[in-house]
């Protein structure tokens, strides 16, 4: 009799590319493929906010209801079960009799410890258990280093694989799959089943982001192939607005709706097809980055999440609830900020300059606890990824491993050389629509007159900047030189 393997599907919710999948099928085991919505993703994080909120919600469960349909067309369907995966998973299989358990394994403390709990108990009912690694460009053998040698900086870890490490092309999608074995499949539970609301789809945002394999596979379709985007992407890439600035690829990669290696091997029949150039190059380059802290949360463990950050500093940032409201609702009268913020808030994306921004605000204006931020963004962000989150949060508040001192977006400068004419501001705050170009990135500074004339009240329709720009970084500095510098 052939062996029975239960596929137990994490942030790996695709068909192509997937080397549980592969293993199953080369054995021509029977298949039971499972996934489990864990009720923990939908507490409450540390300062309070929805650990998943709709958005992401909204997000996965299309992926979940996408990857069902595939398995479906490929002869087989997908279980769906809420509750605890260590419970869940072996339950369903000494039902079904499983003889193996394979699943894609995560890096970061709250998966691992799932992990090593459903694989105790596991082992002690004697069932086998397969991992593997599915998130990455490279396999974890494939490194020219192992984990402990990771290098800390970026730069030297990108050399280190681009010369000494292949990345492997990726595998196609089976033809077809054995049926499931007798059992309710089960339901997928519906946003109000996790006590959220229907997130409202607002016009103004980049992309109607829709979850699931078969939209991912759309959107490199269009980005690469359909628009021909490819080749303007390190020039474009800083952009704001709009659905081509840049891929999108984030959301669908968060939750391994698309594969690294898939999008590689694309670009590589890109360059034959079409062009090879530094934008083709760009986009493996910036996959690299979430490769990186991918790889430095495997090495650093939990070291991520704590205030002190990656680099143990201890700086004493300000938990001030007054201040974090107005820059998570868009109030703080720096227009770039309110905007991208506001963004994130009607939407659940914002670019990565964006991103950068809101978030140097947040920490080198402000002097905030970085982990709010960061707790905000894991709430509402449609890409939430653990290590490409913290990783980010811990880089801009200078407590990453790569930290270069106190550095800071100069938002003005950033408004000038990133939204000139104020075309991104004024998409996301209408009540400086009527504002020119070159009032609207520092709109304090409006005399009387001209407030009268544009119509915009400053104060009243548009707040005053909630701190003085050089002033504020300067304080901060002090702190965070105390804080940092070995006299
Ligand atoms: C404070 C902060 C928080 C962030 N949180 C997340 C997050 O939760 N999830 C997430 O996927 N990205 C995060 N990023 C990284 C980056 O902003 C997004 O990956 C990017 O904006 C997604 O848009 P895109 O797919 O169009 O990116 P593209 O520019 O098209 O890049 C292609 C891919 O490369 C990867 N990538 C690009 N930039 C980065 C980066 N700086 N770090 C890691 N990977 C990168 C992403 O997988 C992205 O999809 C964060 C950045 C900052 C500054």
């Amino acid at each position: 009799m052939s062996q029975r393997i239960l596929i137990w599907y994490r942030n790996d919710l695709r068909v192509h590319d997937l080397l549980t999948l592969k293993e199953a099928v080369q054995q021509s085991a029977a298949i039971i493929p499972v996934y489990c919505f864990d009720d923990r993703l939908f507490d409450k994080t540390s300062f309070g906010f929805a650990k998943t909120g709709n958005y992401r919600a909204q997000f996965l469960i299309e992926s979940v209801a996408d990857l069902r349909t595939s398995l479906q067309q490929l002869g087989s369907n997908l279980i769906v079960r809420r509750g605890l995966p260590e419970e869940i998973i072996p339950a369903i299989a000494n039902k079904l009799k499983v003889d193996q358990v394979s699943y894609s394994t995560e890096v970061a403390t709250e998966e691992k410890q799932v992990e090593n709990k459903l694989k105790q108990v596991l082992l002690a009912k004697k069932i086998k258990v397969n991992t593997y690694c599915s998130a990455t460009l490279y396999l974890p053998q494939d490194l020219p280093f192992n984990i402990k040698q990771i290098p800390e900086l970026y730069t030297n870890f990108r050399k280190q694989v681009e010369q000494k490490a292949t990345i492997k092309h990726s595998i196609l999608a089976p033809n077809r799959l054995p049926p499931l074995p007798d059992i309710e499949i089960g339901e997928i539970p519906t946003l109000a089943d996790f006590g959220l609301s229907t997130p409202k789809l607002d016009g103004r945002g980049v992309l109607n982001f829709k979850g699931g394999e078969t939209e991912a596979l759309k959107r490199l379709d269009n980005y690469f192939w359909k628009q021909d985007c490819l080749k303007d992407y390190k020039r474009t890439r800083n952009g704001m607005l709009g659905e081509n600035y840049s891929s999108k690829f984030s959301p669908w990669l968060a939750l391994g709706c698309i594969s690294p290696r898939y999008i590689n091997d694309q670009v590589m029949k890109y360059e034959t097809e079409r062009i090879k150039n530094d934008s083709t190059y760009w986009l493996i380059f910036e996959l690299l980055w979430r490769e990186f802290f991918r790889l430095m949360v495997a090495k650093h463990g939990n070291q991520i999440f704590k205030i002190t950050g990656m680099q143990g500093v201890a700086i004493p940032w300000k938990q001030d609830w007054q201040r974090f409201d107005l820059w998570r609702t868009g109030q703080t009268g720096y227009p770039l900020i309110d905007a991208n913020m506001r963004e994130l808030a009607a939407t659940g994306f914002m670019s990565n300059r964006g991103r950068q921004n809101v978030a140097s605000f947040l920490t080198k204006n402000l002097g905030i606890d970085w982990r709010m931020g960061a707790e905000w963004f894991e709430s509402l962000l449609v890409d939430y990824d653990v290590c490409s989150n913290w990783g980010n949060w811990n880089y801009t508040a200078g407590v990453g491993n790569d930290a270069r001192g106190f550095r800071y977006f100069n938002i003005a400068k950033q408004t000038t050389n990133y939204d000139p004419q104020g075309e991104y501001i004024k998409h996301w705050l209408p009540e400086l629509a009527s504002l020119p170009g070159d009032k609207v990135r520092e709109p304090w500074k409006l005399t009387k007159d001209e407030q009268k004339r544009y119509g915009v009240r400053i104060g009243v329709d548009y707040p005053r900047p909630l701190v003085d720009f050089f002033k504020s970084v300067q304080a901060n500095k002090k702190i965070f030189e105390a804080a940092t510098i070995v006299h």
